[in-house]
């Protein structure tokens, strides 16, 4: 056997759409295609708005610009995420100040925000990770006593919810990716979901390379210029057709990542339950969207010894996330602020596990009797 990490999910649908572009002969951005996604995000997710980005990272950089973010400001978010949720903000000078995570889901700890906040902080950025969401509650009720947006990064978290609301449209602003990696993709892509009317309008003309276009293209004003900084934060029609396919079938990807994910969870709970390993928590306001299945040994050489093992059987399994705040750059850009009680050995313990849509039942057994057999090797 050989069982990649991941495989680019292909539902059969992308191709007829993608020819339907080139009977179009639209190409560029806001074509057909495009529209019939943010209006397919904005009606299944429940937004005021949707735009289409060129990738998730984008989306996190349209965040930062809508806010009017500059040197000086500060930003509250978790030192367990990928680069992109701090790049966004770093570019533009703004100062990093990283806090803990929970044990339980790896995502920003809500109880360590407040303290964090100074009178720079300009947002609170929070990750989903893995498609659990944040404990919102507490952070929209900090978010409210401060008068701090929140900032989503839903990067894994398409189709997750939090009391019954989508992630991404919790907070003020909310990013999702389409990175081949992700459960919807188009290779590389994003959306940026806003409800504010006044942030919706600040969009447009920072993704339309700093006009009011928009507004000329509605008829609201009779010529367009250039009114304030921007740049081009439009998909290409082609990315657009190919999602759409995805978006058509989201119902059998998130089945069959779903079946994947409990699988995985019922063949592995008796090592749980014999203190071998941790599995996935998901609190009970959350649904998740089965993006990733994790679990974590009891140190960071069992963790390596694992994935070593794996690989001998044919398995790629992955680590990710260094702790940001312990990177050059994470250093160079911003501080932690409190204590590193999770955030540095509970990433070291955490092993991914193969998960994509056309993973096998065969498989997962397979994968998960490896497990087994490393750990009880009689
Ligand atoms: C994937 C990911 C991103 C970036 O998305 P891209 O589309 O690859 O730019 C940002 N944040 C998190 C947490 C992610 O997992």
């Amino acid at each position: 056997m050989n069982i990649p990490f991941n495989k680019p999910c292909i539902t059969g649908k992308e191709k007829k759409y993608i020819e339907v572009v080139f009977q179009n002969q639209k190409f560029s951005g806001d074509g057909p295609f495009n529209k019939k996604c943010c209006q397919w995000i904005e009606d299944r997710y429940q937004c005021k708005k949707a735009f289409l980005t060129p990738s998730g990272t984008h989306a996190l950089e349209m965040a930062s610009l809508i806010l009017q973010l500059k040197p000086g400001d500060e930003v509250v978010l978790p030192s367990y995420t990928f680069t992109s949720t701090a790049n966004a903000f770093a570019l533009w000078g703004v100062r990093l100040v990283f806090v803990d995570i929970r044990p339980d889901t790896m995502n920003i700890n809500e109880q360590c925000i407040e303290s964090a906040i100074t009178d720079k902080t300009k947002a609170i950025v929070v990750v989903h990770y893995a498609g659990v969401s944040c404990h919102m509650d507490e952070i929209i009720r900090i978010g409210d006593k401060y008068n701090i947006p929140i900032i989503e990064d839903a990067a894994q978290g398409v189709g997750s919810s939090y009391n019954g609301n989508y992630v991404g449209t919790v907070g003020s602003i909310g990013c999702f990716s389409f990175h081949e990696t992700k459960n919807y993709s188009c290779g590389e892509g994003g959306a940026i979901l806003l409800n504010n009317p006044i942030l919706i309008e600040k969009a447009e003309i920072i993704r339309e390379k700093g006009t009011n276009r928009e507004k000329f293209f509605r008829g609201e004003v009779d010529k367009y210029t250039w009114i304030d900084l921007g740049s081009s934060y439009l998909l290409n029609e082609m990315s657009a057709a190919y999602l759409f396919g995805q978006f058509m079938e989201e119902k059998t990807i998130l089945t069959d990542r779903m079946n994947s994910w409990n699988l995985y969870y019922s063949q592995l709970m008796l090592l749980q339950e014999k203190g071998f390993l941790t599995l996935p928590s998901v609190p009970k306001e959350c649904r998740h969207n089965a993006h990733m299945f994790y679990v974590k040994t009891k140190d960071e050489n069992t963790r390596n010894s694992l994935m070593d093992y794996l690989k001998k059987q044919g398995i790629h399994s992955v680590f990710h996330y260094i702790p940001l705040h312990s990177s050059p750059a994470g250093k160079k850009y911003g501080r932690f602020h409190g204590q590193d009680h999770f955030t540095s050995k509970e990433s070291s313990r955490l092993l991914r596990l193969p998960m994509f849509y056309g993973l096998t039942k065969t498989e997962i057994l397979y994968i998960c009797s490896h497990i087994k057999m490393f750990f009880n090797p009689s």
